[in-house]
């Protein structure tokens, strides 16, 4: 079953895609190959558990468009992973890509899931199935995976080995994401955090507003949500709210984040331990200077964009405002930084991690955070200026500056 949620936002991907598309003077042809993936794929795989049973897992990888070069982006696991949201995703990163101006399409995997409540065991099998299944359309140089939701640098690296067994040659460039001994980059798992918060600084400034002192919430407290509160926390920004699946957390003198940190699951959950919480709603109304929804799709929405009192919101997850919420927004003054430019410090790192691995020459933290700061700026105003210039919402302009490159590519090829 797919929820209303995920044909939304493939919808709204459709919708943006195809303005932006009409705004650089592409055909009705260009539009009807770039509006979904070139490719799916849909695998079966079985997985012995630990009770003796076996029990068949749903798994998919689209790939959205090779005329740049190989396809790439995250396998996520999770319980709503579904065909439409792999789609949309893989879409997301041809933009993400584009922005930045990598050298790749946009690529996406899922497998429907629950590794909370699966053994270390289970999701090796599962990660190692996975791979197996989708070998014969992925590669170093044909589709490169990474982590997403719910997979972590040990699901890359049992991903890697069952790769390197099949392909009988060890391959680091085939996975990103993965652990330092293994070819991973320094700076790779908190790229996409620092990245956001390059993103803070970039529309504050905008703003006229400071980064010291300004007030900052988040929803969300996994891998992107909990390294951004401690850079901000960090460079002397409040952090007045913080969120998890459970509930919300507020302060308005400012959360004690590396308490958080300390106490926080492997998965992100901190505010079941707290009597005192609010709830999501809640959080995403508070009065602040920075929101930032670093979890989960349709978040901010015609119903409560018109409550919103942040001055900049900067969204780390994928797809957490819909695109009526995005027009309130725009029409209200608020700054939006999309989905497509804030997060993509994952995806450069790991083109970093990528460029390292082919070369066999591995950089030094300074050096990532130093490459990886200069490209999310370049893409924030490359970005601005079209919103500024073209007087178009920041979501268009991010899918103007991201769909260029690919469509050039695609014509240039001579494929329309
Ligand atoms: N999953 C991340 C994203 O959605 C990173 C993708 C990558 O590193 O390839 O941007």
């Amino acid at each position: 079953m797919t929820s209303p949620d995920a044909t939304n936002v493939l919808e709204s991907t459709q919708i943006v895609i195809e303005q932006a598309l009409r705004r650089l003077g592409y055909s009705d042809s260009m539009v009807e190959l770039l509006r979904e993936p070139m490719r799916i794929l849909t695998v079966r795989i079985p997985v012995r558990m630990d009770d003796g049973t076996t029990k068949v897992f749903t798994g998919y990888r689209a790939q959205h468009n090779d005329a740049v070069g190989p396809t790439k982006g995250g396998v996520r696991f999770h319980p709503d992973v579904n065909e439409i949201e792999v789609k949309a995703l893989s879409i997301w990163m041809t933009l993400k890509c584009g922005i930045a101006d990598l050298p790749y399409g946009g690529g996406k995997g899922g497998v429907i899931c629950d590794p909370r409540k699966m053994s270390m065991r289970e999701l090796e099998l599962l990660s190692r199935g996975y791979v197996r299944a989708i070998s014969q359309i992925v590669g170093p140089n044909k589709d490169i995976p990474a982590p997403d939701v719910m997979t972590n640098a040990q699901v890359m690296a049992w991903m890697l080995d069952e790769y390197s067994r099949i392909r009988e040659f060890d391959s680091p460039g085939f996975i990103t994401g993965k652990p330092l001994v293994l070819g991973g980059s320094r700076g790779r798992e908190t790229a996409t955090a620092r990245g956001v918060a390059i993103m803070i600084s970039e529309a504050l400034r905008m703003k006229g507003i400071p980064l010291a002192g300004a007030r900052v919430v988040v929803q969300g407290f996994g891998n992107a949500g909990s390294y951004l509160s401690k850079f901000m926390y960090d460079a002397g920004a409040v952090v007045i709210g913080i969120s998890d699946v459970h509930g919300a957390l507020y302060n308005e003198n400012g959360l004690d984040i590396p308490d958080l940190l300390d106490k926080r699951d492997s998965f992100g959950g901190v505010t079941n331990l707290f009597k005192q919480t609010i709830t999501n709603e809640q959080l995403l109304e508070l009065d602040c200077d920075v929101l930032v929804p670093a979890a989960i799709e349709n978040q901010i929405t015609e119903q409560n964009a018109p409550h919103i009192k942040a001055s900049v919101i900067v969204e780390a997850a994928n797809g957490p405002t819909t695109l009526e919420a995005t027009r309130i927004l725009t029409e209200r003054g608020i700054l939006l930084v999309p989905d497509v430019l804030a997060s993509g410090g994952g995806v450069i790192v790991s083109y970093f991690e990528w460029v390292q691995n082919n070369q066999g020459y591995y950089w030094s933290e300074e050096e990532v955070d130093q490459k990886l700061e200069a490209m999310m700026r370049k893409g924030f105003h490359q970005v601005y200026e079209i919103h500024q210039t073209r007087k178009i919402d920041m979501r268009l302009a991010a899918y103007m500056a991201g769909v260029r490159k690919t469509a050039e590519a695609t014509r240039l090829r001579g494929w329309i």
